[in-house]
């Protein structure tokens, strides 16, 4: 016969993430599980302190936070949360991973009060990989290739959020869109891959003129896109002349001068979304391209 609190207590035992037991007040009340030291430190020593005892006040009150939240609300929660050992008092540095670890913490209130008062079952997982990755794929979806820039996806999320901060609190915000001028005829001439070398470079020397809180991206093929967030026009202007100014002095390897056209503008009271933005920048980079290149306009 199989006994089953003794099967219990060994399929606890041997739970593959540690399962902490905490009350409401932030008490380790018990740990089960997580032997395997390739993932998790060893916590036992953690049992009978307080949250507040072995973990910074920040972490710690963000922990106790999580645990009143789901109290309340009386249903599994699931949070994911950075933790290295180092930030655990106490806790034996050898025999664990090292670093910054990533865990995922399901939380669930326990059926019955124990000694008097709440408690939840948290329940980590170590999702450091997965975290690696996730953040990974998203720098991957956010960058483009060849140049490390922000790509026309993340650089229209960025005009998304610049633009609703312009729009709720009235900060002003500035496009320019600049394009190399002939551009097919240097590829023409020196071939694809020196293009793709000039496009390289003249992202470093772009970088090297702005703001920090400025956006560089690039919007496509040799177009690019600078959002320029808290700047009044005449400012953006310098800047678009500062950029025009630099790229034609500068000489390219292999290749020598080239030069770009720029549009400039500003969000305006009655844009309705960023599209309106884009089109004007657009427009004014057209007439730079008309009032032939190497120019900048403005449409505002
Ligand atoms: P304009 O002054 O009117 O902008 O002339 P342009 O020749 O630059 O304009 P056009 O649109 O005719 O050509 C753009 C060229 O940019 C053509 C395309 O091959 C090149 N291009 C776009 N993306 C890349 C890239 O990633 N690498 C390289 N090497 N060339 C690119
Ligand atoms: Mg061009
Ligand atoms: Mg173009």
């Amino acid at each position: 016969m199989i006994d089953a609190n003794e099967l219990c207590l060994d399929a606890l035992q041997a739970l593959p993430d540690p399962m902490f037991i905490i009350s409401e007040s932030g008490r380790y009340i018990a740990l089960l599980g997580g032997h395997d030291r390739q993932y998790y430190h060893d916590g036992h020593h953690l049992v009978n302190f307080h949250l507040n005892d072995v973990l910074p006040a920040d972490k710690a009150a963000w922990f106790l936070e999580q645990i009143q939240l789901t109290l309340e609300k009386n249903a599994l929660r699931i949070v994911e949360y950075p933790l290295a050992a180092e930030d655990v008092e106490g806790l034996p540095t050898d025999g664990g991973p090292e670093g910054e670890l990533w865990f995922e913490g399901r939380i669930q209130p326990l059926p019955k009060p124990i000694e008097g008062e709440r408690a939840v079952i948290w329940l980590a997982s170590n999702i450091t990989e997965r975290h690696r990755l996730q953040n990974q794929l998203q720098h991957l979806s956010e960058t483009d290739e060849l140049t490390g820039l922000y790509n026309r996806r993340k650089l229209i999320a960025e005009l998304e959020r610049r633009f609703a901060e312009f729009r709720r609190y009235h900060h002003p915000l500035s496009l320019i869109i600049f394009d190399i001028d002939l551009f097919k005829q240097v590829n023409d001439k020196y071939g694809h891959l020196r293009g793709d070398a000039v496009l390289q470079e003249l992202t470093e020397l772009c970088a090297e003129l702005i703001r920090d809180h400025d956006t560089l991206g690039r919007f496509g093929g040799e177009e690019f896109a600078l959002i320029l967030p808290n700047i009044r026009a005449t400012e953006a202007a310098t800047t678009a002349e500062r950029l025009r100014k630099a790229i034609a002095e500068h000489s390219f390897q292999h290749i020598g001068n080239i030069t770009i056209s720029l549009g400039l503008t500003i969000a305006r009271e009655d844009d309705d979304t960023i599209e309106n933005l884009i089109s004007r920048a657009d427009e004014a980079l057209y007439n730079a391209k008309r009032n032939g290149r190497n120019t900048y306009c403005q449409q505002l």
